[in-house]
């Protein structure tokens, strides 16, 4: 076993896009010792920050060594099973993703009303992640830069005209309350964490240029296996890393390795649904709903007759209406992951996206091997209202598209947002896993901070919400 003499105050599984806010905010205190642990390779190895740096490419393709895929079953009724990817790396999915860095809308806050989270409460931490360089005298100022895509080209460019001919709006500002000239229904330019071509998330931003603060440990290739309790409260991780198994001890332990690993992590350690983790013959620490009720944005995509319009980010522009967004990809698939296109053919894709649907998925856990995903099912046709809303809105793109471009089938697809697998809620609520301050019930000194927790999926894209929990709960963490 590795030697870790050193015992850190606050020990974080991840390194994704709430971890890294997180960590660099505890080790903002020189007095706390904080460590991450990531599964994936850090930024200074050989070819990972040209990935993650180049945001005119999804690095998720078969090859990359910054994915990782898990089988999904989209729906049910006929069975329809899918690949979802999880950027591994320093900047978790944040690293790896398309880019759109949008605020929710209040109500997704305001809704569920949980104490410390209402909208007054969250925006000054959004401000406080990000600088939108198209608004400059806006009280913002973090390290994240949002710019938007003024020069509309190829397929964006024939769908704002598209859209614009059919007499919709423009939108002047995604990222503001939709209120007034931004209410919708409406097309509007995507706020990017991608600035002349160059991704720059939660990673690249508050992570990396923390790293080389003396009481901060980033062990990459590292993968946490399970959470050590002693009794009802956790005391460290086990890992297996470039130098064996080994033991991390910690005053404070946080998980924050996306909806996925969280939840898988906190089964393996004994917390979660106590029928199925008995049956697999792990020890009940705390009976809760991990993985019960998960959460995503159902996506249709219709091959469009636009051609590719290479060296843009992938999505540029949206058409909001009724809880629906319509997407014009500048791409296919090939073209945004960069895989070879040699005689594979590739179009432009436009996406319809539910953005508040009913039909929640299920995360489940069938082996105690932490190296065996577990089953994932998105249960995306279990209400009819969310198919109806998206036949709505694929409807409504061919009559805003008109003959501008042919739209084919629609086909059952995810927009990559899976999360909700540890939700956060009162202690009347039988879906809470973690209390508002991110603390898991029933356990001591063990917190869940990432995707996991958002008690619904927000009604824009969730990556800017999940890097603000990492901001918002730094407050909860350090507290203790
Ligand atoms: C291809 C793709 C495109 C997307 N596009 C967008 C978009 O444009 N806009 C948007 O809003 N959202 C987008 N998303 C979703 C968004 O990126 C994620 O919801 C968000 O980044 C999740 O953040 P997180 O902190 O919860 O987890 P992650 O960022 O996934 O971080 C989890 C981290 O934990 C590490 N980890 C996992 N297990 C372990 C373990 N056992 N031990 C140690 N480390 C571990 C992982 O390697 C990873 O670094 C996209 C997602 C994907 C995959």
């Amino acid at each position: 076993m590795a030697d870790h003499s050193t015992r850190s105050d606050v020990l974080i599984v991840g390194a994704g896009s709430a971890g890294s806010v997180l960590a660099e905010r505890l080790s903002a205190d020189p007095t706390c010792r904080v460590t991450v642990v990531e599964a994936g390779p850090g930024p200074d190895e050989p070819g990972v920050r040209d990935l993650t740096r180049n945001g005119l490419q999804l690095p998720i393709g078969a090859a990359s060594p910054l994915a990782q895929r898990y089988r999904t079953r989209l729906t049910d009724d006929p069975a329809r099973d899918a690949d979802i990817v999880r950027g591994v790396t320093v900047g978790g999915s944040g690293a790896v993703n398309g880019g759109y860095f949008c605020r929710a809308l209040p109500v997704d806050f305001d809704g569920p009303a949980l104490p410390g989270w209402s909208w007054s409460e969250v925006i000054p931490h959004y401000r406080a992640i990000q600088t939108d360089l198209d608004f400059p005298d806006r009280a913002d100022g973090g390290p994240i830069a949002i710019r938007r895509t003024n020069e509309l080209v190829g397929s964006t460019a024939a769908f704002v005209d598209a859209a614009r001919d059919a007499g919709l709006r423009w939108l002047p500002d995604l990222n503001a309350e939709p209120i007034g000239e931004n209410s919708p229904p409406g097309i509007g330019a995507v706020p990017l964490n991608i600035v002349d071509g160059v991704r720059g998330g939660p990673g690249a931003a508050f992570l990396e240029p923390a790293a080389a603060r003396p009481n901060l440990t980033v062990l990459p290739r590292t993968r946490v296996l399970r959470i050590r309790l002693s009794g009802s409260r956790a005391v460290g991780v086990e890992t297996v890393g470039p130098d064996g198994p080994s033991v991390l001890e910690a005053d404070r332990v946080v998980l924050s390795a996306g909806a996925i690993s969280s939840a898988q992590l906190l089964m393996l350690s004994g917390i979660g649904p106590a029928a199925t983790l008995r049956r697999l013959g792990i020890a009940v620490s705390a009976d809760l709903a991990v993985g019960r009720r998960t959460w995503d944005h159902p996506e249709w995509v219709l091959p469009t007759t636009w051609t590719v319009a290479p060296q843009r980010p992938v999505l540029e522009v949206v058409l909001v209406i009724d809880g629906i967004e319509i997407r014009p990809y500048t791409g296919g698939f090939i073209a945004m992951v960069g895989d070879g296109t040699a005689g594979r053919p590739d179009w432009p894709h436009l996406g319809v996206a539910l953005m508040n649907p009913r039909a929640a998925g299920r995360l489940s856990l069938h082996s105690t091997d932490p190296m065996v995903a577990p089953s994932i099912e998105h249960h995306y046709d279990r209400a009819g209202e969310d198919t109806a809303a998206l036949r709505h809105g694929c409807e409504y793109a061919v009559e805003v598209l008109g003959t501008t471009t042919q739209l084919g089938e629609p086909m059952w697809s995810t927009s990559q947002h899976l999360c909700g697998t540890a939700p956060m809620g009162l202690d009347t609520d039988e879906h809470a896993v973690v209390d508002p301050r991110c603390r898991v019930r029933g356990i001591d000194r063990l917190w869940v901070v990432d995707g996991s927790v958002l008690p619904r999926i927000t009604s824009r894209g969730p990556h800017a919400t999940i890097a603000m929990i990492g901001h918002r709960a730094a407050e909860f963490v350090s507290a203790g």
